[in-house]
């Protein structure tokens, strides 16, 4: 309620930041349409379409989608960002829960900075258009018969009053025409960050963290993060559904982090 609160009192500035603006010369009668980059802030001339096209072009480009250097089943970054796509030793040791993964970019740069805004100021703008790049993301997937983001701890749920996953995938999901569905996936203890620990104790850390419902049983999920830093939880979180008798998971996060490069986040 207090998200939908915001949006509403959000909504005039919103409506505000796109303006049609003719400015007289030959053919700008066709009305060049401008918008407020939700990122920098700056106005730009809407000429993109696609998953990023409510950012400005500056923002667009310190946000590509990653093409290579990366592990196809869970997104694990190696050094080199041009590398070919080779699977990393965790997955060649552990077959991942899921059967597609997909996840945007790196966690850095005008990314990072949206992932920021949506969590700690909820600002819907930065909110919509990570929903937009999610909703690209699961049309890439086969079809699904209910989104679920990966949830809070109630007690920290109650505490911030505000789970940004699970805002972006209800937009996402009001777009695909696909019920969200976080009653099936729970959180059952706190645990403490991942990166705050040594391998060994990250790897025992998330055991029993998570327990999914009985009805997501014979189902097709979407389990859908914002950023994934070890994609530990992601795992966890996707091998209960499985328990559960979910059919099929595939995975999807906006964001892949290097194991040191969430701080603060
Ligand atoms: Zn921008
Ligand atoms: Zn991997």
């Amino acid at each position: 309620m207090n998200f939908l609160f915001r949006r509403m009192l959000n909504a005039p500035r919103l409506l505000g930041s796109r303006i049609k603006e003719f400015s007289g010369r030959p053919g700008s009668m066709l009305g060049l349409v401008e918008s407020r980059c939700p990122i920098c802030h700056g106005v730009f001339a809407l000429d993109h379409s696609g998953p990023l096209a409510a950012a400005c072009p500056a923002c667009r480009a310190s946000m590509p989608r990653r093409d290579a250097g990366y592990c196809p089943h869970c997104g694990e970054l190696t050094a080199d960002p041009h590398a070919p796509c080779t699977p990393c030793g965790r997955c060649l040791n552990e077959t991942p829960p899921w059967a597609d993964f997909r996840f945007h970019g790196v966690f850095e740069g005008a990314l990072r900075e949206a992932l920021h805004r949506a969590k700690f100021s909820e600002d819907s703008a930065c909110l919509a258009l990570l929903a937009s790049i999610l909703d690209s993301l699961c049309r890439e997937l086969p079809e699904a018969d209910a989104i679920v983001p990966m949830p809070l701890h109630p007690a920290r749920l109650r505490a911030r009053g505000f789970n940004q996953c699970r805002e972006m995938a209800r937009l996402a999901a009001h777009r695909r025409k696909l019920p969200i569905r976080d009653d099936l996936l729970l959180r059952t203890r706190s645990a403490p960050p991942q990166t705050s620990l040594s391998r060994r104790d990250r790897l025992t850390n998330l055991n029993h963290v998570f327990a999914a419902s009985p009805l997501a049983g014979g189902l097709r999920l979407l389990l859908v993060d914002d950023t994934a830093t070890t994609g530990t939880s992601l795992r966890k979180g996707a091998e209960a559904l499985i328990r559960a008798g979910a059919v099929r998971v595939d995975a999807v996060v906006i964001a892949r982090a290097g194991r040191h490069d969430t701080g603060g986040y």
